[in-house]
């Protein structure tokens, strides 16, 4: 599968970075969940990024590179959550912080603008939903590199889904366009490789779901009523396996132009 928007990928992560690539591949999860473990040079305290799934080798193999400081989820998703109270056990009660205080543990829910220090990383947490309602990026900092964590918001190869109803393609678009703001940030996402160009995925996000709308647009126009007739028009040739996953995208859609409809009359034929 080609890379996002021709944007290179990392050939070799920073050295605060570590990758520990879960073993739960599949059409879904690439070639599995990243976790991400950050530790700035000579930190006493590591921080993780997205556990991955209930799997005590992966868990094992993240706790160590402890001790950990916390651990934080970019959403609530089981490929992304699943071994988090595991691995805060593991790191000896390590909170686990997200944004869904119902994901948080020894934590109350994550605040969407807040930002964390100490131990040589500055994070910001990006507010990002769309993928689901509870999606949140990290921007961090070390030592003057930047990189930012998308998450299932932004993947290293291919596209996501907008998990509707939970997600939403008017706020997932919004997301995209914040995300376009971090020229030359390192993309370190939750599935597939790092890429060297945060804006420029984001931008071939969107140019790629604005190309879908076009389609779903022109399927409505044929005559496509449900999600399975958009499916059917835009995706004739999908992998049985991911169909699920283009419906909820098709309702997702038919969502967003039912909404854009309403929202502007004035631009509806009056005849
Ligand atoms: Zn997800």
């Amino acid at each position: 599968m080609p890379c996002v928007g021709g944007v290179t990928p990392v050939d070799r992560l920073p050295g605060w970075v570590t990758l520990v690539r879960a073993p739960n591949p599949g059409p879904m999860t690439l070639d599995g969940t990243n976790t991400w473990v950050l530790r700035a040079p000579d930190a006493e305290f590591a921080t993780v990024i997205d556990p991955g799934p209930l799997d005590e080798g992966h868990l094992a193999q993240i706790a160590a590179l402890g001790p950990i400081r916390f651990i934080l989820i970019t959403h609530g998703h089981f490929d992304h959550v699943e071994g988090a109270a595991r691995l805060s056990e593991l790191a000896g009660g390590a909170p686990v912080l997200a944004v869904d205080g119902a994901h948080s543990v020894g934590a109350g829910p994550l605040d969407r603008a807040e930002s964390l220090g100490g131990n040589g990383l500055e994070i910001q947490v990006i507010d990002t939903p769309g993928h689901t309602a509870d999606s949140a990026s990290f921007l961090i900092e070390c030592g003057g590199e930047r990189a930012l964590f998308s998450g299932d918001t932004i993947l290293g190869r291919g596209s996501t889904v907008v998990a509707y109803p939970d997600g939403d393609l008017g706020s997932y678009l919004r997301s995209l366009r914040r995300l376009s703001a971090y020229e030359n940030v390192l993309l370190l996402p939750g599935h597939g490789p790092a890429l060297t160009d945060c804006a420029g995925a984001a931008r071939a996000y969107l140019a790629h779901r604005e190309e879908r709308l076009a389609q779903v647009r022109a399927a409505v126009a044929g005559g496509a009523e449900s999600a399975d007739d958009v499916v059917g028009m835009v995706y004739p040739d999908i992998d049985p396996a991911i169909r699920f996953a283009a419906k909820a995208s098709a309702r997702a859609q038919l969502d967003y132009l039912r909404r854009e409809s309403q929202a502007a009359p004035e631009q509806l034929d009056p005849l």
